[in-house]
């Protein structure tokens, strides 16, 4: 049987979450459906010190059960453990098949955000979960006193090697480039603290081990020479990867994979919003996935207003 709402959205992140609660308050009947549990990306980040309102910061946890809690309080139906596996478009109609259901509305919301990019080297698969990790948050704790390579310099990578910094007893950072991109303030952190050494101009090239990883074989972009580097695990942060499969050709999507929208976050697909990291944009932050879900909730609204 196919469970039929006004709207659906997908994902349940702070894009996702956001839009829910705008799309309740305004009267419009909402399912958000979710691949895992409600909250997103964020609830993997151990302190949050940017989103505005919490000036001694918040974990992700707590900062996204709040999301949760107020998404609930509007009555809003949140299906968990459900993932999306295929999406189409008829009659007007969106046609949405998950792991367990089938789903009809007249408005859609994709919000699935982004997956770690993976470094594609020898070693990457065989080690993962045995030494490598795309979270310090949830792995952090099994490297304690030991050595660990992070590999990135943005935000994420230098946040998350300040929070392993205070567990393992070194922190290798493994950047490509010979300067950071992550914030200042988060620069000036981690330079001045002394478990962190930073590796510049150097790619990472394989892992390698017995059991479990040993060693990260790191090659310098301008000399090309090549160095063992001893480590017990190995910290991947070096973008993301939009998650769109199931969404065919009812998008348009820029080189990266990146759902390109327009200013009202509407695609080529009548009544199909957008919002958060999964589409193309310069900025990928709660802030701005919350910006986006009220925008694209209150276009949707006006869709699926003018549709009934
Ligand atoms: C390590 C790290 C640290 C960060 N630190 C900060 C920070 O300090 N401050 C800040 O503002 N931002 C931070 N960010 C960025 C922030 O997490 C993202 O910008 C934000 O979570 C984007 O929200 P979103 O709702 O678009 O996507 P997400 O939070 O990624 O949520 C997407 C949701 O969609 C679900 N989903 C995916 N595919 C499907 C499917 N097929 N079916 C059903 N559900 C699906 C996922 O399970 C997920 O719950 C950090 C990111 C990382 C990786």
């Amino acid at each position: 049987m196919t469970e039929s709402h006004e709207a659906i959205v997908i994902g349940g992140g702070p894009a996702g979450l956001t839009a829910g609660i705008y799309l309740m308050r305004a009267g419009i009947d909402t399912l958000l459906i979710e691949k895992i549990i409600s909250g997103g990306t964020p609830l993997n980040s151990w302190n949050i010190e940017n989103y505005p309102g919490f000036p001694d910061s918040i974990s992700g946890k707590d900062l996204m059960d709040r999301f949760t809690a107020h998404a609930k309080n509007t009555g809003l139906s949140i299906k968990e453990f459900s993932e999306v596996e295929d999406v189409s478009y008829q009659n007007q109609r969106f046609i949405i098949k998950t792991t367990d259901a089938l789903y009809e509305s007249i408005g859609l919301i994709i919000a699935t955000g982004t997956e770690p990019a993976k470094m594609n080297i020898p070693g990457e698969n065989e080690y993962a979960g045995r030494g490598i990790s795309y979270c310090a948050t949830c792995d952090g704790a099994f490297f304690r006193n030991l050595v660990v390579a992070v590999i990135g310099g943005g935000d994420a990578a230098i946040e998350e090697g300040l929070s392993l910094a205070n567990i393992a007893k070194k922190v290798y950072v493994i950047h490509r480039r010979h300067a950071l991109r992550a914030q200042k303030i988060l620069q000036e952190r981690a330079f001045k603290n002394d478990r962190m050494e930073f590796l510049w101009n150097k790619i990472p090239i394989k892992i390698g081990g017995k059991d479990q990883v040993e060693y990260i074989t790191i090659e310098d972009t301008k000399t090309k020479e090549q160095t063992d580097i001893s480590t017990d695990g190995v910290f991947v942060y070096i973008g993301a990867r939009p998650n769109t499969a199931f969404l065919g050709n009812l998008i348009d999507r820029d080189e990266a994979g990146f759902i390109i929208t327009d200013e009202a976050l509407s695609t080529k697909t009548s009544g199909l919003y957008i919002a958060g990291d999964v589409r193309k944009k310069t900025l990928r932050q709660i802030s701005t996935a919350v910006g986006d879900g009220a925008l694209a909730a209150v276009n949707l609204e006006r869709y699926i207003l003018g549709q009934k």
